[in-house]
């Protein structure tokens, strides 16, 4: 279904203001129709920067956003207006995005009410039926967003962003701030609205037990650079970046069947003044004298499996 289709693909450095900070460097990430990609890093290494610019709330400085082959930058006021609503972005914190005067009916209502995809007169049946495919009873539809739990704000918030009708869902840290047992209730909702609405997402986390469960593929992030990117099958059991291996580090397990990963040595050096050549040098074991002043680039060492690591070509 090419014209339902999600495509995303973008080349950006993203600069802010004073200190100049290549947020993005040279960032390239093609999401295909249907797919969940799992963007993961540290915090700072710029995932959230890139989740932004891929939902339209950022723009780059340089470089180009493709939305279905068309380059977000030179779209007109209509496409860029379609574009705004097919791709919604979900975070973590879903208290912040939701107005606590408003009624959970109210919330859900607002942006349909105002891009006009239902008449007025089909506003309840409009509203139920997204908070239900959220999972939330419409019967509570009446109440204000402090009087639930995390776990059911953050269905509000996802049934206000369906109820735009999104082709793409662009989740930040979206499951982070919920107990254990409900991150596990909305992952399998995220995987339900997949395929009953034909969603394409990217996956923001810094959480790699939710990463490998939900995605399709996964791109690593390091400072602003994604070094790895592949197949979730493969990043997990032939990680090749030491970036990569060293966030997949576990450590022994207490509890059975429960995987946590060590924090990776040392600490993510400063945006503003990243490390010469490849920025993990610093941290990295295998580091090489050309490591300090080459950047690696990407290259395709498995169909689908691009790593940036001067170890390759040894
Ligand atoms: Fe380590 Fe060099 Fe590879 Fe960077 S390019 S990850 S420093 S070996
Ligand atoms: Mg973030």
């Amino acid at each position: 279904k090419p014209d339902l289709a999600a495509k995303v693909v973008l080349k950006l450095k993203l600069a802010k203001p004073t200190p100049v900070v290549h947020a993005l460097d040279n960032v390239s990430l093609s999401i295909r129709p249907g797919e969940v990609v799992g963007l993961v890093g540290e915090s700072g290494c710029g995932k959230s920067t890139l989740g932004r610019a891929i939902a339209g709330i950022t723009s780059p400085s340089q470089g180009h956003i493709l939305w279905k082959g068309m380059d977000r930058s030179a779209m007109s006021k209509g496409e860029q207006h379609q574009f705004g609503l097919a791709s919604q972005m979900i975070f973590q914190n879903p208290m912040a995005a939701l107005n606590p005067r408003m009624t959970v009916e109210q919330l859900i209502w607002e942006a349909p009410r105002t891009h006009g995809l239902a008449r007025s007169t089909e506003r309840d049946a409009y509203v139920d039926r997204y908070l239900m495919l959220a999972g939330f009873d419409p019967a509570m539809k009446k109440r204000y967003p402090h009087q639930f739990s995390g776990g059911q704000r953050q269905r509000v918030n996802i049934a206000r962003a369906l109820a735009v009708q999104p082709k793409f869902l662009v989740c930040d840290e979206s499951v982070a701030a919920l107990d254990v047992s409900i991150q596990a209730q909305v992952i399998n909702l995220f995987m339900e609205l997949r395929d009953k609405l034909d969603l394409t997402y990217l996956f923001v986390s810094h959480d790699l037990g939710v990463v490998e469960h939900i995605s399709d593929r996964v791109a690593i992030m390091y400072l602003g650079r994604i070094v790895e990117e592949a197949p979730v099958e493969e990043v997990f059991r032939r990680p090749n970046h030491p970036y990569t291996k060293a966030l997949l580090a576990e450590v022994p397990r207490i509890e059975p069947g429960k995987r946590q990963f060590k924090p990776v040595d040392g600490e993510l050096p400063s945006p503003i003044n990243p490390p010469k050549g490849c920025h993990f040098h610093p941290r990295c074991p295998f580091a090489m004298d050309r490591c300090h002043m080459e950047v690696p680039v990407k290259k395709e060492i498995a169909p689908g499996h691009l790593s940036a690591c001067h170890l390759n070509d040894e």
